[in-house]
């Protein structure tokens, strides 16, 4: 089975996602993480991301940059979602992705293109939602337990921004798939949104149940 989640940064999709892939027991892809990894690689290079060539060059990460922390940052969030909007870097991405969804026994993988590009085949499609004002309060909040002194209107005002470029994008934006299940977590406890997930993917699942 393969269930494919999509939506905005910070809207409770990879907690969702984490959720489902323990109650199926399948495999877990958060994919935000391949970007993020293009975009330290970038950095790090002290290559230009907004230059196609020097982005798609940082596409052949080292495996190790996956679990470096910088990658949690806010500042490597924002580049990634300017990496991501080269179609060569998506590419260089997809076969990883698709290979990782298309697995035997299948897998639940969490992005923006999940649903309309990596797999439109998944058996359930959820996009998970939330105010930007909300969204902005929750990764305020995680920013701040990690040490950081961002303000939260700089926090809003990024995820704005973030939300533009994805949404924005020729390649791939970040949009709901027709027969994707809308889950708008706002006013939602992380496991009232679970268990809402849970609900919409068994409705798919096994209808009439
Ligand atoms: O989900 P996360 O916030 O970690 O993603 C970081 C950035 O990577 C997003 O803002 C988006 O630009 C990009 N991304 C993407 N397609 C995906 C996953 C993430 O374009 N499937």
């Amino acid at each position: 089975m393969i269930i494919a989640i999509d939506g905005p940064a910070a809207s409770g999709k990879g907690t969702v996602s984490k959720a489902l892939a323990r109650h199926y027991r399948l495999p877990h892809l958060d994919t935000g993480l391949l970007y993020r990894a293009v975009a330290a690689t970038v950095r790090r290079l002290e290559l230009d991301a907004t230059i196609e060539a020097d982005a798609v060059a940082a596409c052949d990460f080292d495996e190790l940059t996956l679990a470096d922390p910088v990658l949690r940052t806010d500042e490597i969030g924002q580049l990634a979602s300017v990496v991501s909007a080269h179609p060569l870097v998506r590419a260089a991405l997809l076969q990883r992705q698709k290979r990782f969804a298309h697995q035997p026994g299948g897998a639940v993988l969490d992005g923006r293109d999940i649903g309309t590009v990596i797999a439109p085949d998944a058996d359930a499609k959820l996009f998970v939602k939330a105010t930007p004002q909300i969204r902005a309060r929750r990764r305020h909040t995680e920013l701040q337990s990690h040490g950081s002194t961002l303000s939260f209107d700089k926090v809003l005002t990024d995820i704005r921004a973030r939300d533009a470029r994805d949404s924005g994008r020729s390649a791939a934006p970040l949009v709901m798939a027709a027969d994707a299940l809308l889950l708008d977590t706002s006013f939602l406890s992380i496991e009232a949104s679970v268990e809402k997930a849970i609900a919409l993917v068994e409705g798919r699942i096994s209808p009439g149940r």
